[in-house]
Parts: C-alpha cells; sequence; structure tokens
C-alpha cells in the first residue's frame, strides 16, 4: 500500500454572513424555514432586472485574502457560469473565472490557489411521489469558494485544514459556517500514483461534516488503489458519499469548464479595488481582529499553557474568555495560570458536562481566581478545591467563605499542628525509630496519623516538615 502517494486538494464553499443577498436586496437569512420567501424580482431572474454587488461580501473575501496572506485582486470582475438546472433561475450562476478576489495564501501549511466570490443556488428536494421541490431563499446567497492546491497528503490533513478554515471564517465574522447546516459544503478531490506523476483525479462532493470528509477520503485512497491493483483505469468522474453503506458512488463524469461558456457578466461593473476606499489594506486590517494564530502564539508566549488547553481556549470562546479573564486576575503568574488551566479543563469542563447549567454556573471570573490564588498559598488541598468548586458552581459565593464554612481550610498553623505532631510521635514510639533507623514508610504511616487526627485538614507540605524536624 504504501508504494502509492495519495493527492488531495480541497474546495470548500462557505455562505457569507450578510443582510442581503449577493445582488440584491433580498434577505441573506439561512434560518428561514418558510420556503420561497427572501425572494425578490432579481434573484428570481425576472426580465429586465439588474444585479448589484454586495459591498459586505467582497469585503468579506478580502478579509479572509488577508488572513490567508494572499494576494488581493485589484482588478476584478464576474462571469457567467452558464448552465441549465431548476436551482439556477437565470440559467446561469454568477461567479468569478479569470480574476478571483485573492489568488494565492496558505493555511495550517496548505497552499491556497484562489478564493471567489459567486451566489448560492437554490435548495432542491425531491419527494417520495417523484416530485421536486425548489426553495429559491438560497439562490443567490453570496458564497464563497475556496480552492486548495493539490497539496493535501491524507484524510486527516484535510479535516484539520477544513477545522482550521471554519475557525478562521469564525474569528473574521464572514460566515458561521455550520457544516450540519450546510453553511460550510466540502468537495475533495483525490488521486492516488505510485509514480512522480499525479494520478487521475476523483471529485467527491456533498460530503457535509467533518467526519465524513475524513471516512470518504480514506474510502477513496483505498478504493482508488485497490482498482489500480485490479488494473483498472481510474475515470475522472464526481462521486457522492452514501452515509448508509459507508462509501462514495459515481454520480456523473465530470464536465470541463468549457461546458460552462464563462464570460463576464455584462450587467456588473468591473472593480478596481484600489479606487474603493473601504477595500483599502489599511481600512480591512483595522475590522480585523485577533486571528487564531495569532491567539495560539499569544496565549503559548504569554502562559506557556499545555496545548491541549490552548486549543480548547482557541475553539470554544465561552472557555477562552473565561480562562483569559482568570489570567488577567492572576497577574501573569504562570504557574498560578497553569494551576487555573488545569482546573478549568478538568473540574469545570466536568461541572459543566454534568449540569445543564449554562455558561460557568455561578463560578465568576473573579471568585475562580480567589480559589486557586488559596491553592498557591496551599490554603486548600486539591480535593478540598474540588469540593469548593462544586459548590461554587451550583450555589454561588466567595472560596474562602465556603471553605471557612465546609471545614476545608487547609491547618497551616505551625504551633498547633506541632502539639499534634509530637503527640503522635509519643503514641508511636517503634514507628518512630524504625524511621530513625532508616524505613522510609514509617514517615508515610505517622504523617497519616497527622491527616486522621485533624480530619484531613492539615497542610500536608508543613506536616510533613515538623515530623520530619522533630524525628532528628
Ligand atoms: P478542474 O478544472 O477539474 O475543476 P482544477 O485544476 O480547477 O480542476 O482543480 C480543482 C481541485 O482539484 C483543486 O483543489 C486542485 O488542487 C485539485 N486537484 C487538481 N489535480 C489534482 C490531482 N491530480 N489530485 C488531486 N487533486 C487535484
Ligand atoms: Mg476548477
Amino acid at each position: 500500500m504504501e508504494k502509492y502517494k495519495a493527492t488531495i486538494g480541497l474546495e470548500i464553499h462557505a455562505e457569507l454572513k450578510t443582510k442581503t443577498k449577493m445582488f440584491c436586496d433580498s434577505k441573506n437569512d439561512p434560518d428561514e424555514t418558510k420556503p420561497n420567501v427572501n425572494i425578490c424580482p432579481v434573484c428570481m431572474a425576472h426580465p429586465g432586472t439588474l444585479p448589484a454587488i454586495n459591498k459586505t461580501a467582497v469585503k468579506s473575501v478580502l478579509k479572509v485574502g488577508l488572513a490567508l496572506n494572499g494576494n488581493l485582486a485589484d482588478f476584478t470582475e464576474f462571469d457567467r457560469k452558464n448552465y441549465f438546472y431548476p436551482d439556477i433561475p437565470k440559467g446561469y450562476q454568477i461567479s468569478q473565472y479569470k480574476y478571483p478576489l485573492v489568488s494565492g495564501g496558505e493555511l495550517n501549511g496548505v497552499k491556497i490557489t484562489r478564493v471567489h466570490l459567486e451566489e448560492d443556488t437554490a435548495r432542491s428536494s425531491h419527494d417520495t411521489a417523484g416530485h421536486s421541490l425548489v426553495d429559491y431563499n438560497r439562490a443567490g446567497i453570496p458564497l464563497m469558494e475556496l480552492v486548495t492546491e493539490p497539496v493535501v497528503e491524507n484524510a486527516q490533513q484535510a479535516r484539520d485544514f477544513a477545522k482550521e478554515l471554519q475557525l478562521l471564517l469564525r474569528y473574521l465574522g464572514v460566515a458561521e459556517a455550520n457544516m450540519e447546516k450546510g453553511e460550510m459544503r466540502i468537495e475533495a478531490n483525490i488521486s492516488v500514483s505510485d509514480t512522480e506523476n499525479f494520478g487521475t483525479k476523483v471529485e467527491v462532493k456533498n460530503l457535509n461534516s467533518f467526519k465524513v470528509v475524513e471516512k470518504a477520503i480514506e474510502y477513496e485512497i483505498k478504493r482508488q488503489i485497490e482498482a489500480i491493483e485490479n488494473g483498472e483505469k481510474i475515470i475522472q468522474e464526481t462521486r457522492g458519499w452514501d452515509e448508509n453503506g459507508q462509501k462514495t458512488f459515481s454520480q456523473r463524469m465530470k464536465e470541463g469548464s468549457a461546458d460552462y461558456r464563462y464570460f463576464p457578466d455584462p450587467d456588473l461593473p468591473k472593480l478596481k479595488i484600489s479606487e474603493i476606499p473601504e477595500f483599502s489594506k489599511e481600512n480591512l486590517k483595522k475590522e480585523i481582529s485577533e486571528l487564531p494564530k495569532e491567539k495560539r502564539e499569544r496565549y503559548t508566549k504569554d502562559y506557556g499553557i499545555k496545548s491541549e488547553d490552548l486549543e480548547m481556549y482557541v475553539t470554544d470562546s465561552e472557555f477562552g474568555n473565561f480562562f483569559e479573564g482568570v489570567a488577567k486576575e492572576l497577574k501573569g503568574d504562570r504557574d498560578l495560570i497553569k494551576l487555573a488551566s488545569n482546573y478549568i479543563t478538568s473540574d469545570v469542563v466536568g461541572l459543566k458536562k454534568d449540569s445543564s447549567v449554562i455558561g460557568f454556573g455561578k463560578i465568576e471570573i473573579s471568585t475562580f481566581a480567589e480559589l486557586i490564588k488559596m491553592v498557591g498559598e496551599g490554603k486548600i488541598s486539591s480535593r478540598g478545591t474540588k469540593d469548593i468548586l462544586k459548590i461554587m458552581f451550583i450555589e454561588g459565593g466567595a472560596p474562602n467563605e465556603i471553605a471557612e464554612k465546609n471545614n476545608l481550610l487547609q491547618k497551616s498553623d505551625e504551633g498547633e499542628l506541632e502539639k499534634i505532631v509530637l503527640k503522635i510521635i509519643e503514641n508511636n514510639k517503634t514507628v518512630a525509630d524504625e524511621f530513625r533507623s532508616g524505613k522510609e514508610s514509617s514517615l508515610q504511616f505517622l504523617i497519616g496519623q497527622g491527616m486522621k487526627e485533624t480530619k484531613g485538614s492539615a497542610n500536608p507540605k508543613i506536616l510533613t516538615g515538623l515530623f520530619k524536624k522533630n524525628l532528628k
């Protein structure tokens, strides 16, 4: 199997989050459930209507281009991609062909070919009685298409790339990109080869979850290798994913691009980006806040937390904001921040999982930071911390008060603890002698007695120190 190398190139569509459609004022509402309400003569292709370019959509793609470190076009135009299907009322889709808004760029180490802007098609559905239904609410929604170079090497890398793109689109605020809602749709081009040349590529469409992206690519690589091994020829075709059968299946032979008879749309102005102040890089940058990559770098530099923790904060803004708030309260103390992160990713995550409470229950950033400071000062044990957190989550309150009320403060009063230590040594003379003659485990026994005597409230560090001192 290893003699074959797989090559994957991705084509990813994402619906942009704008108020109105790409070329008209109809509402862009992906949550509208009533069919054919967000439509108008323009997106229904009535004769005599004229499209107008949605500026926010253009801006969104330019922002994506900047974030990917791609080249933003100075000259751009829209083209007609001609084909006939009921989901495309005009008989053509307005897209970009020769002059995409963005060329080049990189994400997660994957080279980007281009990012262009087009309009979405209507949603068709086919009922069991043999009728086809079309909902034009989606027709004309701004759609971004990103194409990668054929440089992805395996299914996992393809999945990681798609997830990172989704995260980036969300950070930029240009798309929600929920795959289960069809707001982001992935096509994978896959070929395998045992020579230096590319093999024939097969396009797999309708991959509607990250998991399916991974499974379909894995399946397709295996299928193609087996076919070649059996002396079959791979044909360039479009395949779909069969969820029940967990396999890809042939849908149609691929049309060449010439079939679409692309040509510049004469109804739309060509754009000279540098002549539109709103689209200047300076202006775009102002509207871009911290990107996932920058956040990762900052967290690594400022906090030095584990990479799994970091990933959780970068992908889950609720946890990210909570962690950052706590880190601020802890004033850059790295040890305490790491400690806080451990309690957030284990205990707080656990508390949330076990309850239907939204947010962090009644835990506040300030009370949580207080709690972490108490742990750092050895005022409470890790067992006690877990109990206090639970109470904070459900009832709220200040950790020192909760600790006091529930007898969870560790005894750190050396004078008081020393009296107990001396008493225990007195009552366990043989064990004490055993320790003095070198039996290490005897010390553990004595500490255990100390814990028992103080009902677990003694600070173990201080207790151990006192035993060692008094056994000399
Ligand atoms: P087409 O003209 O058939 O649409 P493109 O050259 O535009 O093909 O490429 C479409 C996608 O297919 C891109 O993501 C590209 O990286 C990918 N691709 C091209 N050649 C191959 C190949 N041999 N194997 C896998 N993917 C490929
Ligand atoms: Mg192409």
